[in-house]
């Protein structure tokens, strides 16, 4: 039988930081490899000393859980950052596995640190691409919206303008043109039924973009939507509560049309609270099913809140009081929540911030 291997030498050749720990969890060895990265030395690391290089925003998280995990004796892992010697710190996955005694009785811990440094900036790096791809999205379509209304009510409006000042200069010659006049006041009515048309059109245009009537779990499409922000919601330092009713009943609708609304609310309420430096900024999203039978959502912000005069105005189309906003999010929202035959509305909390709620009435009562 040849020797065995030395396995000191088998433990400093694995790419990552192998450790033990008794069942008291205080660590009786660390490899040479940890020694390295830390600049720290064994005796050093012994006992708690390990935990001098962990990251001050990850350490009473990390020890919280190593001590719930030793109370369950199961295995378990834990992302946190570790100081390298020249005081970088990178993100490492910390495993730890319970070693039983024949009683199954716990008598130590074996664990592995492995570096996840690369993936963490991937994850942060597509956080960012997503909830930058949310906002073009949105601003995207609102653009196009706001610039094609623009345009086709802007030639008529120029028509009307110029006529009606023609119109003025012949009433006031002497003697006054009245034929003229007259022509160009038919040429000015007839303006300002192409500008009326523009707008019927634009009301047919959306009238017809009829509601897709598919099933709707609202709690599915709210999730999918928070899931898409949660990186712009972490960079803004927002605290998500998300409460969902269990055992919400589905609704008849426009899934995307719904979650471009549910966008909408959350990212007015971020922008909401940015607007209050230094306050803590806490977004709640709950749902609920309203005795009156409708499926409700409710996003709550701790922002700046609003005029209570202006509540009335809030969902006027080019309402905004933000210096580059188009003021036409609440106003498309509104208009795709009455095409569920909802309700879109808002109030001031009683602490600080807002809450925007829509309500949409379960298809018994929608089909009756
Ligand atoms: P925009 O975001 O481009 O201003 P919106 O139609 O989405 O357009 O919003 C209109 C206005 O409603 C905003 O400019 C803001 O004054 C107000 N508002 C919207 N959401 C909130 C909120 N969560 N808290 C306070 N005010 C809000």
């Amino acid at each position: 039988m040849p020797n065995p291997p030395d396995l000191s030498h088998l433990v400093n050749a694995v790419p990552g930081f192998i450790w033990s720990a008794g069942a008291n969890g205080e660590v009786n060895f660390i490899n040479q490899r940890w020694c390295d990265y830390t600049g720290m030395t064994q005796q050093q690391a012994s006992g708690h000393g390990w935990t001098a290089s962990l990251h001050p925003e990850d350490a009473e998280g990390l020890l919280h859980y190593w001590v719930a995990l030793m109370q369950e004796g199961t295995a378990g892992e834990y992302e946190a950052r570790l100081r390298r010697q020249d005081g970088v710190y990178r993100w490492f996955l910390i495993r730890a596995v319970p070693q039983h005694d024949e009683h199954g009785t716990v008598v130590g811990w074996y664990g592995e640190n492995t570096d996840i440094e690369g993936r963490k900036q991937a994850e942060e790096a597509l956080d960012k691409v997503r909830s930058e791809m949310a906002h073009l999205a949105r601003v995207a379509s609102l653009g196009a919206l706001t610039a094609s209304i623009a345009h086709e009510v802007n030639q008529p409006l120029a028509g009307i303008v110029t006529n009606a000042g023609t119109c003025l200069r012949m009433l006031a010659a002497d003697p006054p043109n009245v034929e003229g006049a007259m022509e160009t006041a038919r040429r000015t009515l007839r303006d300002g039924n192409r500008a009326a048309d523009v707008i019927k059109r634009l009301h047919a245009l959306f009238a017809r973009h009829s509601v897709m009537a598919e099933a709707v779990d609202v709690n599915e499409a709210a999730h999918e939507v928070v899931t898409l922000l949660l990186g712009e919601l972490r960079r803004n330092g927002v605290v998500l509560q998300v409460q969902f009713a269990k055992d919400l009943p589905a609704i008849k609708g426009d899934r995307v049309q719904l979650q471009q609304v549910i966008l909408n609310l959350i990212l007015n309420a971020v922008e909401a609270m940015r607007e209050v430096p230094g306050a803590l900024r806490q977004l709640r999203i709950s749902t609920t099913l309203e005795p009156r039978q409708c499926v409700q959502l409710a996003v709550r912000d701790s922002g700046a809140g609003f005029d209570a005069t202006a509540v009335g105005r809030l969902f006027d189309a080019f309402y905004t009081t933000k210096p580059n906003g188009m003021g036409m999010g609440l106003s498309i929202s509104r208009s795709i929540i009455e095409h569920h035959q909802g309700e879109l509305w808002a109030t001031l909390n009683d602490g600080p911030g807002a809450t925007f709620h829509f309500c949409i009435p379960l298809p018994d009562l929608l089909w009756e």
